[in-house]
């Protein structure tokens, strides 16, 4: 999906639920690998959870069960509900959902003042209209 032009894809304004979990990761700071040293405590676990994330952030792939999902609550924040939406539900009963954080209503940025971000389009929040994450 780099290269020149490849046939329209049905990317207008769907979200899949392993470009979810890659939204969330990236807004949580993480990479891959630093996700998964949240969700082990082993390091002879760590490759394996490395594996495990990259499998559900490839794109087509979604998880089997319901456990696999929570259990990546471990490694960083997202709304469950909403990944279970975008791999079940079809596609006008999606969440609204911010396309460059993935944050949703139930999941929302903090602003950095104690409040918590707002629609400012459609797929778009003000955390992120206002130029990224808020830091300190
Ligand atoms: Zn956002
Ligand atoms: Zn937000």
């Amino acid at each position: 999906m780099d290269a020149g032009s490849a046939g329209a894809t049905d990317d207008y304004g769907r979200l899949t639920p392993s470009d979810y979990l890659r939204l969330r990761r990236v807004a949580a700071r993480l990479s891959i690998a630093e996700a998964a040293d949240r969700l082990v405590d082993r390091r002879a676990d760590h490759r394996r959870a490395v594996e495990f994330l990259r499998r559900l952030e490839t794109p087509g792939r979604t998880a089997l069960y319901r456990s696999t999902i929570e259990h990546l609550l471990q490694a960083f924040p997202f709304d469950p509900d909403v990944y279970w939406q975008l791999a079940e539900e079809p596609l006008d009963r999606h969440p609204r959902i911010c396309r460059r954080c993935g944050c949703s209503a139930h999941d929302r940025c903090a602003d950095g003042e104690g409040g918590a971000c707002r629609w400012v389009e459609q797929n778009d929040c003000s955390t992120c209209s206002e130029g990224g994450p808020a830091c300190a």
